[in-house]
């Protein structure tokens, strides 16, 4: 059976490096085996979820190369969830609750007084119609509790191996509000049994969430799918990212210029037994994908590490691949320009850069003006090609008996500004006559 995924998140920010790596493991493993990779919005937050968010997410899937083959938003979809809440009432496993905040936190604190767990002790459950009708006279409204069996919870973690949550443990969780809105828990299982989702993968975050789940699945008499907890990416301090600081989101590292293959490489290799390093395409990411394979500890992300990353990326970047997109920027020069550039770039856009040095205007830096003199007067006839440089500079050697660093430092502060850069065998011909002329003649060009 082909497999289905999803990836899910609420659209109530930017999306960071962090959830590309849930995104990306399921989407890859989707791609992989010829299966389904769904997107699930979860926006039955109506006050913090955003359309654009949601549109920016798709945006930022489609950069990384993404396309799920269907998109659903769980704002259109409740009437499977209210269907599905009553099936839970009459089968006697969500019941209604009346405790406001205040009282359940005064509950918690005089249990935790006690050394006891601070869990819902189920006063509801006991309550008469005739207390429900009281408190609704009151105007209390109900919010609604799904009843836990008292039992363990097992399932074989596709990442973490046999895991289990004693949902004895835990407290009956809320599944609606009291003012009839669904909390995370319900329209995601309603929605993995409806789109017959067969691996849940997400981070280690929902460990306890599937616990319930499980039981939920169960309750509405489905098979549970297959889940593989992965871990969470934080900063080199160890911080979790959050959607809502907009720290690391996947629109700043396009803007910022970064590959979307580096990125999805490192998004999904990072903390995990393959080392981080690039990749041809998405397939040899997804053929790099074992989820048996993801450390159990937190993946760090370090940024100097997605900018060697990227830096790879661009320095084995072939021409073709590069041509459109240095039209895109107005740079010209052709393959020789890309070739003679392509090993001292970080970001593909620091080609504009490089390009801006070739065609001017470059203030020289004249240190040495009796070698740039010499130098002028022996810049060979044109046609320029990658031999020039050569010719030239044996020439000037000659002549004044300079060499190494004392004769080609001059040279390329004079003809570049910078004492840094390119070849100059391979900038000197696209530089050309003219401009390498004034140059040498200390002129602005
Ligand atoms: N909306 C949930 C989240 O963003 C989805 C979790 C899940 O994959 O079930 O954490």
């Amino acid at each position: 059976m082909a497999p289905v995924l999803r990836f899910a998140p609420s659209p109530t920010g930017l999306i960071h490096i962090g959830n590309a790596r849930t995104a990306l493991l399921n989407a890859l493993v989707a791609r992989r085996e010829g299966g389904i990779f769904v997107l699930r919005f979860d926006d039955t937050d109506a006050e913090r979820s955003r359309t654009e968010y949601a549109e920016q997410t798709e945006a930022d899937l489609a950069w990384l190369g993404i396309r799920p083959n269907l998109v659903v938003r769980q704002s259109e979809r409740m009437e499977l969830y209210a269907e599905a809440s009553e099936r839970l009432k009459a089968a006697g496993r969500l019941y209604s609750c009346y405790e406001t905040a205040e009282e359940l936190d005064r509950r918690r604190r005089i249990q935790l007084a006690r050394g006891q767990p601070p869990i819902y002790d189920r006063a509801a459950l006991s309550l008469t119609d005739e207390d429900r009708r009281a408190l609704e006279e009151q105007g209390r409204r109900p919010h609604w509790r799904f009843r836990l069996e008292p039992r363990v919870a097992g399932w074989e973690d596709r990442v973490r191996g046999p895991s289990h949550v004693d949902c004895a443990s835990l407290s009956d969780p809320v599944l609606v509000r009291e003012d009839g809105t669904y909390l995370y828990t319900l329209p995601s299982v309603v929605d993995d049994i409806a789109l017959g989702i067969t691996d849940v993968v997400r981070g280690e975050d929902h460990v306890t969430n599937t616990g319930v789940q499980i039981q939920l699945f169960e309750a509405l008499g489905a098979r549970p799918p297959a889940f593989g907890h992965h871990n969470l990416l934080t900063t080199m301090s160890g911080e979790g990212l959050s959607k809502r600081s907009g720290a690391l989101s996947l629109r700043q590292l396009a803007e910022d210029g970064y590959e979307p293959l580096a990125v999805a490489a490192l998004a999904v290799l990072v903390g995990s037994s393959e080392a981080v390093r690039p990749v041809a395409d998405l397939d040899e990411l997804a053929s790099l994908v074992d989820l048996a394979h993801i450390s159990r500890g937190p993946a760090k992300f370090d940024e100097s590490e997605l900018d060697a990353l990227n830096a790879r990326f661009v320095h084995a970047m072939p021409y073709e691949t590069a041509r459109p997109r240095l039209e895109d920027l107005h740079i010209g020069g052709g393959e020789e320009f890309w070739n003679a550039v392509r090993a001292n770039l970080s970001r593909f856009g620091d080609a504009l850069r490089w390009w801006g040095i070739v065609e001017g205007p470059v203030s020289p830096q004249i240190e040495d003006p009796a070698l740039i003199a010499a130098a002028l007067r022996l810049l060979p006839p044109e046609p320029w090609d990658a031999t020039t440089w050569k010719s030239w500079t044996d020439a000037v050697r000659a002549e004044t008996g300079l060499k190494g660093r004392a004769l080609f430092l001059p040279l390329r502060l004079a003809l570049t500004g910078l004492d840094h850069g390119p070849e100059l065998a391979a900038l000197l011909p696209l530089i050309g006559p003219e401009r390498a002329k004034a140059r040498l003649a200390g002129e602005v060009a």
